[in-house]
This record gives structure tokens, C-alpha cells and sequence, in this order.
């Protein structure tokens, strides 16, 4: 679907203004992007991992089966933050249907579009703006793919005056990143203060919030979560700032609104907010490993036996969900839970702290 692009709207913005936060830049952008479309899939702008198979929605049905059994937890609801088409809930939930576990749905989803789409394939589905409305009288389990990755990205870029944000700006009609005027040295870890000149790290300071928010609820009511995004699992420099349109790899600073912009998820930061928040961390590690942990060498090889004619795109999903070179490592897994509850399946070192 078309999408008025957001330059105009950005340049009388910094006209008046002057430049712009990049996290407003990126938060503006995305809500706009998101608003309107559904951006998965092969005539989209990308392609998530419940889209490339069913197998990866079941394997974290039988990761979620697994621990509400023996959690003994079935009033614990599914709760899903940024759920797309909602793909992901469908076989997931699939999974716990035919074991007669029908848990109640609730989205997280910003998007009037895509619970539209959510709507169609999850009939009984309850719709939250934010994580703030979420049940609060009973154990939470809460799966979130690719969704932290959207959320608005801060950056702070080494100049010769010291630290600064990175802001957007302009460039005679160009929005180009610009480094604002105020210091920000005291915002920066003192790993960092000696880095060289052009130097860039980056906080999400909305996913750390989000993180804290659910995992309270998670401390406090019961439950668990799964997080999977790409990412790194400790903190680094440079930018990972990217946009996506068509599946292919564009300018982030033209045509905003049109495509897709995220950042990798610094899962060490999440982590350490589901820590403070009182959760016991279960293990973070690469998603083909921990798709392999849940046995999806063992499913794909019954749905090939099941379906032959099927068996090369099945084996091509598997490898494009765990190879090393495909989505195995750059994406993560972090899954973390109240202490009160079983350490969750899925990672060889069981408990990480
Ligand atoms: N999890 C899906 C979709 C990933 S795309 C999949 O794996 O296919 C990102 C999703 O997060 C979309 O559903 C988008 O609408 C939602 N989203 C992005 N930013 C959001 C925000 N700030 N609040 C709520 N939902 C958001």
C-alpha cells in the first residue's frame, strides 16, 4: 500500500523547531508506517520468521506448553507485543489447542491495520494500545518477535566538544543526522568516554521502559517471557540504524514513513532490565539454537515425511530459521520469568543468574 512520505512534514518541523531527536525522527516515522499497512510478507517491504514457516510459531507453542504445564498455570493468559499479521499467535496457539488449553489473547499492537489483519485470524483477540492495560490478576505469558527492533532509537555520536545526540536535520532539503548542541557527557557509560571522535552508541531507552513494565507484572502476577529480535548480546559502538522498503536495504533519512526503520536490540540492556525488575533471567541465546533446543530438526523432518512434495521448502525454512549464515545467529532469544516459576526450555546452560 502507498504511504505519503514524511519529508515535508519533518522539514517545516526542523524549520521551526530545529533539529530533532532521532528517536522522535524514528518514533514519528514507524507510527506512521505501521498505521496504515501490513508491510509482511513476499509482495511487502519484509519477511519475519512466523512468516517464513509454521514451524517457528510451533516451537514456541511447545515452548509455552511446556512451561504452563508445568507451571500448573492454566489461567496464565498469551499476550503478544507486536504480533503483525498475527501468524505467530496462530500456530503458537495451535499448539496449545490441541492439548485443549485455550488461553485468553491479548495484542499489544500500535497498528489499526494489522489488527485488522490480527482480527481475521485471532477472532477472540483483546487489543492494547500499551502494555500498561494488560490483565493485572493473573499470570502473564508473553511472547514479543521483532518488535523491540521498531521502538525509537537514541544515539549519541564522540565530537571534538565531547558527546552529543545525534539529532536529524537539514541539509539544504536533505534530512541528514547532525549532532545537537547540547552536552550530553554525563549521559554516556565511562566505558565509553574515551572513544574516538565520530564514535556512535546507541540506548532505546523505550525497550529498557517496556521491558521494566512487563517484567514487574511478570514478578509480581507469574509468568514468563520470550524475546526475539536481531541483536547483539552485549553492548557495542557504531550505528545499526537501518531502513527497510521492498526488501532491500534504503537511505533511513529519505522518504520517512515509507519504510520500515529499526535497530539491533541490545539484549544485555533488556536483560539487565527484567533482572532489576525482579525476574529470574532462564537464558539468552542465538535462535537457531535455541530452535534446535526445542527439537525443529525433529518437526520438519515429520512435516517433510507428512508432505514429500514439500520437503525442499521445508528443509530450505529450517535452514533459513537456524543456519548460522542465515537468521541462526543475528537474531537472539532472551526468556526470562517470575522466581516463583520453572525455569523456561530452550538453552543448555539453564540458568543464567
Ligand atoms: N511480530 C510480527 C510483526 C513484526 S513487525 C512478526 O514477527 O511477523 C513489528 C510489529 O510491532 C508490528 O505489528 C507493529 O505494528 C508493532 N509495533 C511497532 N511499534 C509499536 C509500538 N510502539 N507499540 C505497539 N506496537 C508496535
Amino acid at each position: 500500500m502507498a504511504s505519503r512520505d514524511l519529508t515535508d512534514h519533518f522539514r517545516r518541523l526542523i524549520r521551526a523547531t530545529g533539529p530533532i531527536s532521532l528517536a522522535q525522527y524514528m518514533a514519528e516515522a514507524n507510527a506512521h508506517y505501521y498505521s496504515a499497512r501490513d508491510p509482511l510478507g513476499a509482495g511487502g517491504d519484509f519477511i519475519t520468521a512466523p512468516e517464513i514457516s509454521q514451524m517457528f510459531g510451533e516451537m514456541i507453542g511447545s515452548w509455552l506448553a511446556d512451561l504452563r504445564a508445568r507451571a500448573g498455570a492454566s489461567d496464565a493468559v498469551y499476550v503478544e507485543l507486536g504480533p503483525g499479521r498475527g501468524t505467530l499467535a496462530r500456530d503458537a496457539l495451535g499448539v496449545l489447542a490441541k492439548a485443549g488449553d485455550l488461553p485468553d489473547v491479548h495484542f499489544v499492537e500500535g497498528s489499526p491495520a494489522l489488527r485488522a489483519a490480527q482480527g481475521e485470524l485471532l477472532a477472540n483477540a483483546s487489543f492494547h494500545q500499551d502494555v500498561t492495560s494488560l490483565p493485572t490478576d493473573r499470570p502473564l505469558m508473553v511472547v514479543a518477535n521483532e518488535f523491540f527492533d521498531a521502538l525509537p532509537l537514541r544515539q549519541l555520536v564522540k565530537t571534538a566538544q565531547g558527546w552529543r545526540e545525534r539529532m536529524v536535520g537539514l541539509d539544504g532539503e536533505r534530512l541528514v543526522p547532525v549532532a545537537g548542541d547540547r552536552p550530553m557527557d554525563a549521559a554516556v557509560p565511562s566505558s565509553c568516554a574515551e572513544l574516538a571522535d565520530g564514535e556512535i552508541i546507541e540506548t532505546c531507552p523505550a525497550a529498557t521502559a517496556i521491558m521494566r513494565e512487563i517484567a514487574e507484572r511478570i514478578a509480581r502476577q507469574g509468568g514468563a517471557m520470550l524475546a526475539v529480535d536481531y541483536g547483539h548480546l552485549s553492548a557495542r559502538t557504531g550505528s545499526t540504524f537501518q531502513a527497510v522498503a521492498r526488501h532491500a536495504s534504503v537511505d533511513p533519512f529519505v522518504a520517512p514513513g515509507t519504510a520500515d526503520l529499526t535497530a539491533h536490540v541490545d539484549f544485555a540492556a533488556i536483560a539487565e532490565a527484567a533482572r532489576e525488575a525482579g525476574c529470574r533471567i532462564d537464558g539468552m541465546a542465538g535462535q537457531g539454537a535455541f530452535l534446535m533446543a526445542l527439537g525443529i530438526g525433529h518437526r520438519a523432518a515429520a512435516l517433510a515425511r507428512a508432505n514429500p512434495a514439500e520437503g525442499e521448502s521445508i528443509l530450505a525454512a529450517l535452514k533459513r530459521l537456524t543456519a548460522p549464515d542465515a537468521m541462526g545467529h543475528l537474531f537472539k532469544v532472551l526468556a526470562h520469568g517470575a522466581p516463583g516459576w520453572p525455569v523456561a526450555a530452550g538453552f543448555a546452560n539453564a540458568e543464567m543468574g
